[in-house]
């Protein structure tokens, strides 16, 4: 049973979904008007592991994300580069499906983008100005914070302690500094959309209210974002939603810890954060990824270069096991041993952590747990079958490859696929065998060396000799 801590109702609930098999979630995406950084990086892989588990318990999940391709940021970057917002927009949304596939992110089933749902966003404005949500004041719409009396229910936060603390903003008509913009009056020189009330463009909220509608219904299974979008980003969607529809909005609100830099908050105005682009140049999105996962995806994780480096030692023990895999299933043997190895032990224990609201620490130790056991089971049974090694990488490709996304067994068979090398490999072992036997061990150790140089490393053992592969 799959339990999800949910940040609506604080408590971990167990998982059910309005129309199993099928699963509908949504991930508030960037903001495109720059590389995304190592931060929104945490956010979108643990996001991408959410969604990756609930297909290994065989849902089938309809993932929306958006792209805010409408904002003031775009617009201000439109400004000082002179160029199009459309221009900045669509170049930082290809950097951005660029920098997700090589971090091994898996495509979302949807894209939207805000500027392709304009009559959808006018249309939701229009209903909540209908049901007297929303009022108009010379073209630009605000939301009526106090009229949608639960306001606050996922923050926890309640309106007359927000009213005291929040600074009266001179320069907005606003009937309480609490309602938000639904619909901006557009100023000289900036990019418009015609609507009933002027010529202008959403606020930020409704647009993923009025996209995640469109595309997942009036009420979804889980809506998923950074911590710091529970207010007030996911507090107003839940209140244009829910006065507009009358339902409720989303089940299960899932928010995911800041990656911190020296116990700060990474973020573009802090000016303290590292580009995802600029890191994958040194490291792996395996590593990236593990370095995520190994974190609980609800705490802080504080980012360093050592995080990174500590976690392609780790990945080291599983590559090692993914080498010794492919090699051992592309050599043909000819005995072998058929051995009963109890790896329903480890599925079991990667889904009871899983199933506990995505306990991937616990998940990847045991990923670690495996890669360990198996090695010490390859070393002291010689010849083990075929069987045996399809089970072993199966398992790793269930769980390492395809929820945490830590390995690439593409990486580790480039060689290994190749019989014609194999079969060269193998006489040079036999050759290498007979040189021994004829005590030329002046030859036998060229052989050994030579092959070295190029990594391949030769294991010899009682029975026989095997190798492996190794990155030079
Ligand atoms: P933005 O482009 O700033 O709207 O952010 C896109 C996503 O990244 C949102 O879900 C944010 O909550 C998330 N995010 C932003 N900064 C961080 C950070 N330092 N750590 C984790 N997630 C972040
Ligand atoms: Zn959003």
């Amino acid at each position: 049973m799959l339990s999800i801590y949910n940040t609506l109702t604080k408590m971990k609930e167990e998982f059910v979904p309005i129309h199993s098999p099928e699963v509908s979630m949504y991930v508030c995406g960037p903001t495109v008007y720059d590389f995304f950084h190592i931060g929104n990086a945490r956010s979108f892989i643990m996001a991408d592991i959410v969604r990756r588990y609930l297909e290994y318990k065989n849902y089938k999940v309809k993932y929306v994300m958006n792209l805010t391709d409408v904002d003031d940021k775009i617009i201000k970057k439109s400004i000082q580069e002179k160029k199009q917002a459309a221009e900045i927009s669509e170049n930082y949304i290809l950097a951005f499906l660029e920098d997700i596939n090589k971090l091994k992110i898996k495509p979302a089933t949807l894209y939207p983008k805000a500027t392709a749902h304009m009559k959808e966003i006018i249309q939701f404005i229009k209903e909540l100005e209908d049901k007297g949500y929303a009022y108009n004041i010379d073209g630009n719409v605000f939301f009526d914070v106090l009229k949608f009396k639960e306001y606050g229910k996922l923050s926890g936060k309640k309106t007359d302690e927000l009213e005291s603390g929040a600074r009266i903003e001179i320069n907005e008509e606003k009937r309480n500094p609490l309602d938000f913009s639904l619909w901006k009056k557009a100023k000289a020189g900036e990019p418009f959309w015609e609507s009933f009330w002027s010529k202008g463009r959403p606020g930020w909220h409704i647009e993923c209210s009025a996209m995640s509608c469109k595309h997942l219904g009036t009420t979804f299974d889980i809506h998923a974002g950074g911590n710091d979008l529970i207010f007030p980003h996911h507090e107003n969607e839940i209140a244009q939603s829910e006065a507009a529809n009358g339902k409720k909005f989303v089940n299960y609100w899932i928010h995911f810890g800041f990656l911190n830099i020296n116990d700060e908050k990474m973020s573009k105005s802090l000016g303290n954060f590292f580009t995802a682009r600029d890191i994958l140049k040194k490291h792996s999105a395996e590593a990236i990824r593990l370095s995520f996962a190994q974190t609980h995806y609800a705490g802080p994780l504080n980012y360093s270069e050592d995080l990174l480096l500590s976690s392609e030692k780790g990945l080291e023990k599983i590559n090692n096991l993914a080498y010794k895999i492919q090699n051992e299933l592309s050599t043909a043997k000819k005995t072998e041993v058929s051995l009963n190895f109890n790896f329903d032990k480890y599925y079991r224990a990667f889904e009871s952590s899983m199933d506990d609201d995505f306990n991937t620490p616990q998940a990847t130790a045991v990923i670690f747990d495996f890669t360990r056991d198996i090695n010490k089971t390859i070393s002291e049974n010689e010849n083990l079958n075929y069987e045996f090694f399809k089970s072993a990488k199966l398992f790793l490709e269930k769980t390492a490859v395809n929820v945490l996304g830590i390995l690439d067994f593409e990486k580790h068979s480039k060689y290994a696929g190749d019989s014609i090398e194999n079969e060269l490999i193998e006489l040079l072992i036999r050759l290498r065998i007979e040189a021994k036997e004829e005590k030329n061990f002046l030859l036998s150790d060229k052989i050994r060396d030579r092959l070295k140089e190029i990594g391949i490393i030769l294991q010899d053992s009682k029975e026989r000799t095997t190798f492996k592969r190794i990155t030079i």
